[in-house]
């Protein structure tokens, strides 16, 4: 009674505006893919910690490495080096292409970006910044600035489009796929009284406008998820981000990749998600995955750009914490021997093909897209109109996929993500989806 008690009074997820559930539910156990509550009830974790648990929840060779570590030291500041932070930089730096060697670590994927922010802005001397149209970069104040989709936003300064901590950050014109034919058309970018904001429906060419007509000559910086991953699993057309960096660096901008979702294997075919486009950035931001659910980001660049930012003083308290770092390095080591990334590969494709044998039998799935195993599934009332699931019956698919042991997430830029207060989904459709979900036991789906 007085756990619930302290719960009732507590409890973070109730104050979540986007993908939490109706009451909430109290994990309190995990193993590998499987979470289980207070209850005793087992779900599969498909969200997998919101992309983050990328080597299975307390994955028995991480767990045995973070109670040695934790016997050992916990903590030192960044003041220090130790063996764990020395180690887990020399493995990092290997995993990415010259010139990409300095490490930087940090507690989050928003702190990484916020650094990637202020680095690209010493380097250059330029202030201005692009980010793409249902980007996600993070909950910080600046990071909400580089952030477009809406739902993450708050009608406040800081929330807002443009803010006065960050004034000089542009929407660029992609926004991704969410009408199969065409591939920008209804995104919408946030709604900013100053008309600072881009609403470009065109590729490429709109970038150039982007340029032509709101950027002074030279930028600072442009950000890109190499796929989108809270605005919808979104994938950019062939070339797109090469040629985007082109005419970034043209500007004088540095281009950074933000790999909080796409890095460390996620996508299967490559181990980060700019190698997918072809593409060199001068920096890479990530998170989530680096320590399969331990909190930490890193920010990794090149010698000459950590050069700029090394004028001034820069300090973080936990910022490559022993403990961390020795868990970063087990993941990393269990990758390479459990070989997550080829998984990711195997099990996405399976996936993606299963998947898209449901789309082409059923009205609501609009489209199947993704890459590894981020993969996204768009919701909507029919395939013809393809307008978007209202946020209450996706809630009703995302309460009643938990119900039967399966945790999934919610994204995208049309507010599903968030507790909806639109008409459910209509009853007949609601039991044909009950009964479709029912047909296989949650031992077949896990197969
Ligand atoms: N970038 C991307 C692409 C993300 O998906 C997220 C988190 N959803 C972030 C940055 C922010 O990371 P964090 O929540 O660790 O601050």
């Amino acid at each position: 009674q007085r756990m619930m008690e302290i719960r009732k009074l507590n409890c973070h997820p109730m104050t979540m505006k986007v993908t939490s559930y109706k009451s909430p539910v109290f994990i309190h156990q995990g193993h590998m893919q499987w979470l289980w509550d207070t209850d005793g009830k087992r779900y599969l974790d498909f969200f997998a910690g919101v992309a983050t648990v990328s080597v299975g929840h307390c994955h028995p060779k991480v767990t045995a490495v973070a109670v040695a570590q934790m016997k050992r030291l916990w903590h030192t500041t960044c003041i220090y080096v130790t063996p764990p932070l020395q180690e887990y930089c020399e493995k990092l730096a290997s995993l990415l292409p010259d010139p990409l060697k300095v490490v930087y670590l940090t507690n989050s994927g928003s702190e990484a970006n916020d650094l990637a922010m202020l680095m690209a802005r010493l380097h250059t001397g330029n202030h201005d910044i692009i980010t793409l149209r249902g980007s996600y970069h993070g909950g910080s104040p600046q990071t909400m600035a580089l952030t477009s989709n809406s739902a993450y936003k708050y009608p406040v300064a800081n929330g807002g489009c443009t803010t006065t901590m960050c004034p000089d950050v542009f929407r660029g014109p992609w926004g991704g796929s969410h009408c199969r034919d065409s591939p920008v058309q209804t995104i919408r970018t946030c709604d900013c009284p100053q008309g600072q904001c881009m609403a470009n429906d065109k590729y490429i060419g709109q970038l150039d406008e982007t340029f032509a007509t709101s950027l002074p000559s030279r930028v600072a910086a442009f950000f890109a998820e190499p796929i989108q991953g809270v605005g919808g699993a979104v994938q950019y057309p062939k070339d797109y981000l090469k040629q985007a960096y082109q005419r970034v660096r043209e500007r004088g901008g540095v281009c950074i990749a933000d790999e909080v979702q796409t890095g460390f294997g996620r996508t299967g075919s490559h181990f980060w998600g700019f190698q997918g486009h072809e593409v060199m950035p001068d920096i890479v931001t990530m998170a989530k995955g680096i320590a399969g659910g331990f909190p930490m980001g890193a920010l990794v660049t090149t010698p000459e750009i950590a050069a700029a930012f090394s004028k001034g003083a820069h300090f973080n308290t936990y910022g490559g914490n022993p403990m961390a770092c020795s868990i970063a390095s087990s993941v990393l080591d269990v990758m390479k021997e459990d070989g997550t990334q080829q998984n990711s590969l195997v099990v996405g494709t399976y996936l993606l093909t299963e998947l898209a044998k449901l789309r082409d039998k059923h009205e609501i799935i609009g489209d199947v897209r993704g890459k590894g195993l981020q993969i996204g599934v768009e919701m909507v009332e029919d395939k013809v109109s393809r307008t978007p699931l209202p946020p209450a019956a996706m809630n009703d698919i995302f309460e009643e996929t938990k119900d039967m042991g399966v945790l999934i997430g919610k994204g995208g830029v049309y507010g599903q993500a968030e507790s909806g207060q639109t008409p459910p989904l209509r009853p007949r459709r609601k039991a044909r989806l009950k009964e479709h979900l029912a047909r296989q036991s949650l031992e077949t789906r896990v197969k």
